[in-house]
């Protein structure tokens, strides 16, 4: 199962399930473009499947299922097991935050007819690859009351969509000289909104159109965009992609396609050995940083409230929980592009259609600011891998040399427990469109749901 191609378990067989759960996923992915609606969309999902809000119980024992919410951003499920928390918990650690552009607190300007919003990207994002695409606007506006007011604008059939312009090839001598970090600029990414004025011959009038319409529509005024959070992500379903139907194109599996496998592996979980735990956090693409980040302090507190609930706490039982936990930081890989082999070492490379990914370490030149997991961690996963036929392969992030990246490994890793990268290999990584394979998919919530019970 190492390190080879996943076909003989899928070529030419009944693939029902595969694909009963690609067409959940695609929905569930299209339906979940941020980290507040795949947030609010796992609590009801996790509900059907019997979980509970922590906020509303009273006691936890063995075989029980909760989740918790942070801030409506964060969100981690339990199943609570028949050893001791003491012993540790199996982890499964994803992030649903993707790049993509944010709306600036004071957004809404007119210049030459037109009416745009100023947008502040988030992520690493190649910005040429945001214009001229059809856009959607998600979010949450709070007004000085307290109330919450959510926005939901370009995903509807009868929705009108944004989008970014570009300058026509006819006038881009100078534009196409440059390169390709600077042909589109940062503060150009911005949103045309409108062009018509609410009343002839005022000034300004095309923006005060724009803003009578987020009134009437929304009852949202000017000064509250200053206390909202709204992202720009592209528009548009997730389809399936490739004449054979092989793969999934869409926005946002890096990582949402590693936490909706990790959500549907716990939520199928029942009486385990070990608790299990998933946690989808926000801000990894700007350094897991914040209050929902994964180097908030929630986590450790949870799993201090978790043990109360189930009457184990003391300090040191919580070290003790941490130290002996087990971590697959469940995110994406960087697949072997047939457009791009310069980038890749090609036996260290992570494959599309070969299972889930192992990252023993990330990080940048010399593993800089990587997780390097324990070899005899790798062997106990190789062994349960094996034991339940699950295809796998190990890689590195690209050439040495080449360039890098992390993830949240390294931080759940300073708790003091084993942690390794382990995710699905995706094509055009932080594009607007990424691409993975439904066997990668299939065979990720395999592994994880194989890690929560025997790891
Ligand atoms: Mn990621
Ligand atoms: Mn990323």
């Amino acid at each position: 199962m190492y390190n080879k191609y996943a076909y003989e378990k899928y070529v030419g067989k009944n693939n029902e399930k595969l694909e009963t759960f690609s067409k959940d996923y695609i929905d569930f992915l299209s339906r979940s473009k941020t980290e507040r609606i795949f947030t609010k969309n796992s609590v009801e999902l996790a509900e059907k499947f019997g979980f509970k809000n922590i906020e509303e119980v009273k006691s936890l024992k063995a075989g029980d299922k909760v989740y918790s919410l942070n801030r409506g951003k964060n969100i981690a499920l339990f199943v609570i097991g028949k050893e001791p928390i003491e012993k540790g918990l199996n982890i499964l650690g994803a992030h649903i935050d993707s790049p993509r552009l944010d709306l600036k607190q004071n957004p809404l300007y007119e210049s030459t007819g037109f009416a745009l919003f100023d947008t502040h990207y988030y992520g690493g994002v190649k910005k040429y690859q945001w214009v001229t695409i059809p856009l959607a606007l998600y979010g949450t506006v709070y007004k000085k009351d307290g109330s919450e007011i959510e926005v939901a604008i370009g995903d509807h059939e009868d929705d009108p969509v944004f989008g970014i312009s570009d300058l026509l090839i006819h006038l881009s001598a100078d534009q196409l000289q440059k390169t390709a970090a600077k042909v589109i600029e940062g503060e150009a990414l911005d949103l045309t909104m409108g062009s018509l004025p609410l009343k002839e011959g005022e000034k300004d009038s095309i923006k005060a159109n724009v803003l009578k319409i987020l009134k009437d529509k929304y009852d949202i005024e000017e000064d509250d965009l200053s206390s909202a959070e709204i992202e720009v992500v592209p528009a548009g379903r997730a389809r399936e992609y490739g004449l054979d139907r092989s793969m999934i194109a869409g926005y946002g599996h890096d990582d949402k396609v590693c936490a909706y496998t990790s959500l549907r592996a716990i939520l199928e979980v029942e009486k385990p050995e070990r608790t299990s735990c998933c946690i989808l956090v926000d801000k990894e693409e700007v350094g897991s940083i914040g209050a929902t980040g994964a180097q908030s302090r929630y986590f450790e507190n949870l799993i201090a409230e978790v043990m109360n609930l189930k009457g184990e706490y003391s300090e040191l039982a919580l070290r003790r929980a941490l130290t002996n936990s087990r971590m697959l930081s469940s995110d994406v890989s960087a697949g072997v592009d047939p457009l791009f082999l310069g980038v890749n070492e090609l036996k260290n490379s992570a494959y599309l259609n070969k299972g889930i990914v192992f990252n023993k370490y990330t990080g940048r030149a010399g593993k800089g600011g990587c997780n390097d997991a324990s070899p005899k961690f790798i062997a106990h996963l190789r062994k349960i891998m094996d034991e339940d036929g699950i295809y796998y392969q190990t890689a590195e992030l690209g050439k040495v040399d080449q360039g890098g990246g992390g993830t949240i490994a390294y931080i759940l890793a300073n708790l003091n427990m084993d942690v390794i990268d382990a995710g699905i290999s995706v094509l055009n990584m932080h594009a607007p469109m990424e691409i993975v394979s439904k066997i990668d998919v299939y065979e990720a919530y395999l592994a994880y749901k194989t890690f929560l019970i025997k790891g």
